[in-house]
Parts: C-alpha cells; sequence; structure tokens
C-alpha cells in the first residue's frame, strides 16, 4: 500500500463538500471543532455524540480525527478546565492528537444524511422530504413494500436500529395498519403538523413529551369514534438510535472521496460506544 496520507484540511473540505455548512439551520454550529488543519489523518472514528467516553475511544484507537453528529460546544464554552467535562474533553483530544469535527443539521438534512440512513434502513419507498425548514428537506416520508400492524412494524425497526437500553415507545395499537412511514432521527416534536398533512400512518422520531404526543393521538383516536382511520400512531426509538445509522454509510463516502481527490484513502470506523444518557428501563407495567 502507497505510504501516503492526507491531512485534516483535506478531509475537512470533503465532509465540508458531503454537509455544507451553507445548508445547517440557522443558529445551528457545525464544522472543525479542534484540530491543526495541516495535521496528517490515517484513522477516522465516526460517532453521533464527543462524550468522553468517545473521545476516550478515539484517543486510545490512535485516530486522528473524530466526526460526530452533535457538537462538543453547543451550549457554549468559556474556559477549557480539566476539571469541566467539554474542557476536559477539549484537552483529551488536543493532547492525543486527535481533531474533531461535527455534521449536525446540515447532515439531518443531507442526501445519504440521517434521515435518508434511517429511511433506507427501514426498506421505505417513494421517498420524499417531510418538512422543508428554510429551504432545507429534514425528515422523510415513504411507503413500506407491505401493508404491516404497528407492532409488527416496531419489531422491524427495533431489529434495524442499533442496540439502546431505552428501546421503543409504542403509541397507537398493536394492531394499527402501518405502511406509510414518516422519520425524523432525533428531536422531532416540533413536526406533529407535517405528519398528518403528508398522510403518514405512524411517525417515529425521538425525545417525545407528553402533552404534544397525547394531543396528537387525541386527533387519531377522535377520527376512529366516528368511523374513520385511527392515526397517525407514534414511535419514540431513541435520540442516539435514531441518529446512528447513517454513520456507516457516511465514513465509507468519506473515505471513498478523500482517496479519489488525495490518492490516501484514510481507515474509518464507527464508535462502539453507545453514547444514549440512559443506562437501563425498568417496566411498571407488563407489556
Ligand atoms: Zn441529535
Amino acid at each position: 500500500m502507497e505510504n501516503s496520507t492526507c491531512s485534516l484540511s483535506d478531509v475537512v473540505e470533503v465532509l465540508d463538500g458531503m454537509f455544507p455548512p451553507a445548508t445547517a439551520l440557522s443558529g445551528d454550529v457545525v464544522g472543525l471543532t479542534v484540530g491543526d488543519p495541516s495535521a496528517s489523518v490515517r484513522r477516522v472514528l465516526m460517532a453521533v455524540d464527543p462524550t468522553l467516553a468517545v473521545v476516550d475511544e478515539a484517543v486510545a484507537g490512535g485516530f486522528d480525527l473524530l466526526v460526530t453528529h452533535h457538537h462538543l460546544l453547543r451550549a457554549g464554552l468559556h474556559a477549557v478546565v480539566p476539571s469541566e467535562p467539554k474542557g476536559a474533553a477539549v484537552l483529551a483530544l488536543s493532547e492525543g492528537g486527535v481533531g474533531l469535527y461535527s455534521a449536525h443539521t446540515n447532515a439531518d438534512v443531507a442526501t445519504g444524511g440521517v434521515n435518508d440512513a434511517l429511511a433506507a434502513a427501514l426498506g421505505l419507498r417513494d421517498v420524499e422530504p417531510l418538512v422543508e425548514p428554510e429551504g432545507q428537506p429534514l425528515g422523510r416520508v415513504g411507503q413500506l413494500p407491505t401493508e404491516t400492524t404497528l407492532e409488527g412494524f416496531a419489531q422491524h425497526l427495533a431489529a434495524v436500529l442499533p442496540g439502546a437500553p431505552v428501546g421503543l415507545r409504542v403509541a397507537g395499537p398493536r394492531d394499527g395498519r402501518v405502511e406509510r412511514v414518516a422519520v425524523l432521527g432525533g428531536s422531532g416534536d416540533r413536526e406533529f403538523d407535517a405528519v398528518r398533512e403528508a398522510g403518514a400512518d405512524v411517525y417515529v422520531t425521538a425525545d417525545l413529551r407528553h402533552h404534544p404526543v397525547s394531543e396528537f393521538r387525541e386527533h387519531g383516536l377522535l377520527a376512529a369514534r366516528s368511523g374513520g382511520v385511527d392515526g397517525p400512531f407514534v414511535i419514540d426509538a431513541g435520540h442516539w438510535a435514531t441518529e446512528s445509522l447513517w454513520l456507516a454509510g457516511a465514513g465509507e463516502r468519506l473515505a471513498d472521496e478523500v482517496e479519489r481527490t488525495t490518492g490516501a484513502r484514510p481507515e474509518v470506523l464507527v464508535s462502539t460506544t453507545v453514547t444514549d444518557p440512559w443506562d437501563f428501563t425498568v417496566s411498571t407495567q407488563e407489556g
């Protein structure tokens, strides 16, 4: 194999092409966060969150760059000190020679990004944007190859998502009919109107709260009372899990594109660390 390597700036240029920063939604922060652009990059680790455990994994694994979905400094940083988690992460990355880059809402809306990967993993066809904020297609809606029940669909979803302790929370009858599916990886509380307008039978997203889900389900329950069709149903499938599926495909595209432009192919792996903050659940009712 050639001994050539690429620089961090070469990799950043490819990532910026795959996930243009200008397509990030307003107020979002994306791009290179830590690192010397002239540094060499041979190994890249992909992850959803730059938690301290993932930073440790990147440093211990000899990676040169960590690419994450969520930005380390999203809530602002006023001091880089080892006694504060974000400061400790920046210091560990810097001392370990690991760069950090993030693609957040620009990866949500991208072709082949977070939501396309979720739709593809579920086998959806005729996939369209769920909603267009600021001219960018957020979320996806498409058809399952065959109609199924809500319980059958939930089992299918559980099988394609990476394992996390939170599992799935499902709102709707087990035998509810499901064929048209809306997906929005991560927090999807704000798009209930779009889900109804898209004619979806079920909405797969995460971080859902009592009132928005309860009020959304009341529409379906009221329709069923007057002989109409119940729905849409809702599945909260976990923030980390729903935002994990795009990492493998994005990593492969990154390696291909860096090799095409520089002649050096970095090794790109997906983190094995589960960064969902919930560690276990206890059911209060037999499921
Ligand atoms: Zn997210």
